[in-house]
């Protein structure tokens, strides 16, 4: 038998191919958009404490991923003589095929998403909470972006799966490619010819949709992107002008009242980790305009301490109150459900930055004053590209993360933190993290803000700078605050674990 190739050209040319390309291809983009998103869902779901909202996911996915296409396909096609009612919508093989297909695929993005979801590095979602944003607000602003950027190669992989999966829905009499062919070749029996041309009409969805995907992924990737340069306007610098002037008179008025308010007292604390005593009776009262830093050997609960006074951790028992009012501690267990007020008055700085990777500089700082509606998005903007200038970071302001040296990166953190004019700021090693050129940037800025007023209680393993800003230095050991007292006092004292701890640390 001999090959008819004028035939098989002919069929590039067929009409009910082109329309059933169509069919594939509106099947496939649907299931995968709506699978894809139901799957997000699921793998939340999947990942959450809430023990059936876990079990429900689990046994979702158990069961649909072990289910055949062909076998789910075959029930919802045929569940109208079961429930009539379903024939409505059941009854077009499109729409029963793509309901199997979401069902199915739902499944297998969920275990994408999840992959996704958790290379997403645990301190973006603690910057959100620090941020006063709430477990929605966060998804959507923070984690899905860049969760479906990490997953979208292998969600990408998976709408290929899709296309050819949909062949299958050619069983129901659903005219896609396979079941065009399969009518062609049963009329005049070129059946290599004729799959030849299904062969090329699935190549060519499947070819389109890559170089789609391809762009798609090169779109969301950040790192590709060039840096653009900020030009402050005339009238924006004028604004910013005023805006710090008002700012720095507010801060005297500030200082000519402070030290006599109580910003942040923290009474009797205790924190377990399982049976590790890791905070033991802890007091701490830190008065408007203080700064304070907490020095100690490492594991005495440095950080363990400020990640329960913003509430990224629980305590076991004992009190903290902020500005005067309850603020964690007995009634509360739940880290969850402190007021979230309250969280926008402590500004959090990290070791380790916790930018946005997704958001440009300006992005970054403007991310909860937007999403907590903090005046109006004018007064916003003019707010953060002042906070920007007091950094020393305004002309990055249209740079990316990536594109910035660790301490430029710390800058615009404090930045993103003071941008809710917090009246107390923590930070946690705020330059360890940082190469030892770059330690200094970050310190002046914190001066600065010490300089200008700002309530301040600073974990660090600079001593100078301990020694010298602060206006009182704390020495925990063992999970105990042993020393509470001024940088001159823990000078001199005789305590011999104070004088070996700085011995250590300046030699
Ligand atoms: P520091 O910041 O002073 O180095 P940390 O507050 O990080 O100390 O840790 C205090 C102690 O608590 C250490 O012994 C540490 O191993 C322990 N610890 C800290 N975080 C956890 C945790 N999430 N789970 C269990 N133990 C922890
Ligand atoms: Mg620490």
């Amino acid at each position: 038998m001999q090959f008819d190739w004028p035939y098989a050209l002919s069929l590039l040319w067929e009409s009910d191919f082109w329309r059933a390309c169509l069919t594939v291809a509106q099947l496939s983009i649907s299931a995968w958009l709506i699978a894809g998103a139901a799957g997000f869902m699921l793998a939340l779901a999947k990942q959450s404490s809430i023990k059936p909202l876990n079990w429900s996911a689990r046994l979702y996915i158990w069961f649909f991923r072990s289910l055949p296409l062909l076998v789910l396909l075959m029930f919802v096609y045929n569940l109208p003589q079961i429930f009539p009612a379903s024939g409505v919508v059941l009854s077009s093989p499109f729409h029963a095929g793509l309901i199997a297909l979401v069902i199915s695929e739902t499944a297998y993005m969920a275990e994408i998403h999840r992959g996704g979801i958790i290379s997403v590095p645990k301190g973006q979602y603690e910057a959100g909470k620090a941020l006063g944003i709430p477990y929605a607000g966060i998804q959507r602003l923070i984690i899905i972006p860049q969760a479906v950027r990490i997953a979208l190669p292998t969600l990408g992989n998976q709408f290929v799966t899709i296309v050819k999966l949909t062949s299958l829905v050619s069983v129901v009499s659903l005219t896609e490619i396979l079941l065009v062919g399969q009518r062609l070749y049963t009329q005049n029996f070129l059946i290599f010819e004729t799959m030849l041309a299904v062969a090329f009409y699935y190549i060519l969805v499947v070819t389109v949709f890559d170089k789609v995907l391809l762009k798609l992924e090169a779109l969301l990737d950040v790192t590709k992107r060039k840096p653009k340069p900020f030009v402050l306007s005339e009238s924006d610098a004028k604004e910013i002008e005023a805006l710090r002037k008002q700012e720095a008179a507010e801060g005297e008025a500030r200082k000519a009242k402070a030290q006599l308010r109580p910003v942040l007292k923290v009474e009797d604390v205790n924190k377990y980790y399982g049976s590790h005593h890791a905070l033991k009776h802890v007091n701490l009262s830190v008065k408007a305009g203080d700064v304070v830093s907490i020095i100690g050997p490492s594991g005495s609960g440095k950080t363990s301490l400020i990640r329960t006074l913003n509430g990224l951790e629980a305590i076991d028992s004992g009190i903290i109150l902020l500005n005067g009012r309850h603020f964690l501690g007995q009634s509360d267990d739940n880290t969850d459900r402190i007021d979230r007020n309250q969280i926008l008055d402590i500004g959090m700085v990290f070791q380790s930055f916790n930018l946005f990777p997704h958001k440009t500089v300006l992005e970054n700082i403007l991310l909860a004053p937007s999403y907590h509606k903090r005046g109006t998005p004018e007064e916003r903007r003019i707010l953060a590209l002042s906070l920007l200038q007091k950094v020393g970071m305004l002309d990055h302001a249209n740079k990316y993360p990536h594109q910035l040296s660790g301490g430029q990166q710390q800058r615009v953190a404090i930045a993103r933190a003071l941008a809710m004019k917090p009246s107390i700021m923590l930070f946690d090693e705020p330059t360890s993290a940082l190469d030892p050129e770059l330690v200094n940037e970050v310190l002046k800025v914190l001066e600065q803000l010490a300089a200008e007023g700002m309530t301040m209680l600073i974990v660090t393993h600079e001593m100078r700078f301990a020694f010298s800003v602060s206006t009182r230095v704390i020495f925990m050991e063992n999970g105990s605050v042993v020393h509470d007292s001024t940088p001159a006092e823990l000078r001199a004292t005789n305590d011999q674990r104070v004088k070996e701890f700085l011995h250590q640390v300046t030699e």
